[in-house]
């Protein structure tokens, strides 16, 4: 599979002449090119949305809406063949893609195409005197980056509401997971979608995503991933004055008492571990237990764990698949390894897997849990972003809110009990953007999505998405 750019409506290949190797995580084989593009061709991308904004921008909400009805519509009719290329560039099982990523493409741009035909503008009314009203502005060109872990379904996130809003897009999927985006640009290309509206380039961060965030006539910038790269895209965006939005890393805590329903707990802390390999932002990797089930919780924890099955993401009884790169693989050990060091013990797993057949090359990890740590050591402080987690006792309301909070991440929650008002006093009182109460990754797209502290600035979701695509600009009329 030789990938390349759709810029302007049009397929183009990288200015360097250049390709990247694109390998399948579950085999370790390369199975594709994508294009190394470099500032040239985000440079071209840029004036391609900026030549589009003037009429993009000034479409009806219907119109807009339309467009991005028919991107939803046809992402649906090719949802088997999206979902077998994001399982195979990613190493998710199929099943996920087919029941989780894709679907939720869809809803993405369906969401946003149904959202702008729903908005108020507001007015301030000063009696006799006059009033204010408040228009809602697209913004300009955008720039959308996002990771590799759910790869078409957070790229869409960014993508349908800049659209929806009226902006003009470019956007960069991760250079480790590029193929339903170039699924996307085929589809752009199927339903007539404007040209130049929505520009996709495929490269590296350093070489794409630096020069696009840096670029003049960018003013807004909507970036999924990694704390460290968002603190280095919040730097150059500081120094222009350019709007931005971060939704970066975490380490989420989950809190679980002991008058919880053990069974359901049990069932969805297993999924919140180790769903997508752990690989999703809103995984929960500190297991905070209260001490007079800690250790029914421990041995019904592992047993469980341990009859996950690891295996090809094609086999459809796969439940853990690969991890997404060789690097990624051997970070995820190397936290391992420090997790002994720090004293730590291995409950499960914390090994490289080999799975026999086509396979064997692939990048596999068994679930791991950890006990014995401080909450302060470095494998309870660091993401690991992989199938890890930790599982930690405490005494009280309080001590379990103090392990909680102690994080410099602020992402997601969850809190298991049947108390209700200890459930809304702990809600109230974890500093993390998002808490789930006896639950998990249950999602409403019209909720506020996002973290605090390390984990990001601003929201995304429903009409924090459409605030943030958009300029307030306030006109007062006189009426005396
Ligand atoms: P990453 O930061 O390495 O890369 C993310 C994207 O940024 C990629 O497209 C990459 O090419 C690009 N990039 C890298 N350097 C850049 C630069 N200097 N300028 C501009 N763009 C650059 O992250 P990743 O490894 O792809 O993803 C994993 C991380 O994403 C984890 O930390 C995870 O927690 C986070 N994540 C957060 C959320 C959320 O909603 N908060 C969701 C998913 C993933």
């Amino acid at each position: 599979m030789k990938i390349d750019n759709y810029i302007d409506g049009v397929f183009i290949k990288p200015s360097s002449g250049e390709y990247l190797d694109n390998i399948d995580p579950s085999t370790g084989k390369i199975y594709g090119q994508i294009p190394k593009s470099n500032y040239k061709d985000v440079a071209d991308a840029i004036q391609s949305a900026k030549k589009a904004f003037s009429l993009w921008s000034k479409l009806t909400s219907a119109d807009r809406s339309n467009h991005l009805m028919r991107v939803a519509d046809r992402i649906e009719q090719r949802l088997e063949e999206l979902a077998l290329a994001e399982s195979k560039d990613n190493g998710k099982p199929l099943k996920v893609a087919r029941t989780v990523d894709i679907p939720r493409a869809v809803d993405n741009f369906r969401f946003f195409a149904s959202a702008i035909l729903h908005e108020n503008s507001e007015i301030h009314d000063v009696g006799d005197n006059g009033f204010n009203y408040t228009l809602r502005r697209p913004v300009g060109v955008v720039a959308c980056i996002s990771p590799w872990n759910l790869p078409l379904y957070l790229f869409t996130w960014k993508i349908a509401p800049a659209l929806a809003a009226g902006n003009t897009v470019v956007a960069k999927p991760s250079e480790i997971t590029p193929a339903t985006a170039f699924l996307l640009s085929t589809i752009l290309d199927e339903v007539n979608f404007p040209k130049g509206v929505l520009n996709i380039i495929h490269g590296t961060g350093l070489e794409v995503g630096e020069p696009l965030v840096s670029h003049p006539d960018v003013p807004i910038i909507s970036f999924t991933g990694g704390t460290v790269t968002g603190e280095r895209i919040n730097k150059i965006a500081a120094s222009s004055f350019k709007k931005i939005s971060l939704e970066l890393g975490g380490k989420n805590p989950n809190v679980i008492f002991s008058d919880c329903d053990f069974e359901q707990m049990i069932k969805t802390t297993l999924k919140s571990s180790f769903s997508n390999q752990g690989q999703i932002c809103l995984c929960g990797s500190r297991i905070i237990v209260e001490k007079s089930i800690y250790d029914r919780f421990l041995i019904s924890f592992i047993a469980k764990t341990k009859k996950l099955r690891i295996g090809p993401p094609s086999d459809p009884t796969t439940q853990i698949g690969a991890i997404v790169s060789a690097d990624h693989k051997e970070k995820i050990l190397s936290y391992i390894k420090l997790a002994e060091s720090e004293g730590g013990k291995i409950e499960c797993g914390g090994e490289s897997v080999v799975v026999d057949g086509d396979n064997s090359g692939g990048y596999y990890i068994s679930p791991t849990i950890i006990t014995g740590l401080d909450m302060n050591c470095r494998t309870n402080q660091e993401e690991i972003f992989g199938p890890v987690v930790t599982v930690m006792p405490f005494d009280s309301e309080d001590e379990a809110l103090e392990l909680a909070n102690n994080s410099k991440y602020g992402l997601a929650s969850t809190i298991w009990t049947n108390d209700l008002k200890k459930a809304h006093r702990v809600a109230n009182n974890i500093y993390t953007g998002i808490v789930w109460v006896n639950s998990w990754l249950v999602r409403d797209l019209r909720t506020p999505f996002g973290g605090v502290k390390n984990s990001g600035v601003g929201r995304e979701g429903g009409f924090e998405s459409l605030q943030f695509f958009t300029e307030p600009k306030n006109i007062y009329i006189d009426l005396k």
